[in-house]
């Protein structure tokens, strides 16, 4: 587990990293799994290119208006933030091979934070 302290309403985060530490040199072979406990954040894979931070944030913020007729705001003033978060999902799987992350060369693991600012939990497993 580690935390994510974010600072924008809408802001993707790159965790490949913070992932990668809690993953034991001594697995041989296995998965890793990266979930996200909350229903206004999830993760994705993509590539980590600054345009394309960029460009995810503004397409994750145009998923659901803000100025949406949302019937969840009428308890909480969120409901955007809940289905943007639908659709990215709230984990992801890696394979794992001698100790590392068997990423693809563009691949990265992205958080992305769909109601912030605020401080998330990302829980990682790893089973071999
Ligand atoms: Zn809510």
């Amino acid at each position: 587990m580690f935390e994510v302290r974010t600072d924008e309403r809408t802001q993707v985060v790159d965790v490949t990293d913070r992932v990668a530490e809690k993953v034991s040199d001594d697995v041989e072979s296995g998965i890793c799994t990266v979930f996200v406990r909350h229903t206004t954040a999830g993760v994705v894979l993509q590539e980590a290119e600054s345009g394309l931070l960029d460009d995810i944030e503004a397409f994750v913020a145009g998923l659901a208006p803000s100025d949406g007729d949302y019937r969840h705001d009428r308890i909480d003033d969120n409901a955007d933030a809940h289905l943007r978060a639908t659709v990215l999902g709230e984990s992801v799987s890696v394979p794992v091979e001698d100790g590392e992350l068997a990423l693809g060369t563009w691949q990265s693991v992205l958080f992305v934070e769909c109601d912030g600012p605020r401080t998330r939990r990302v829980d990682v497993t790893v089973m071999s």
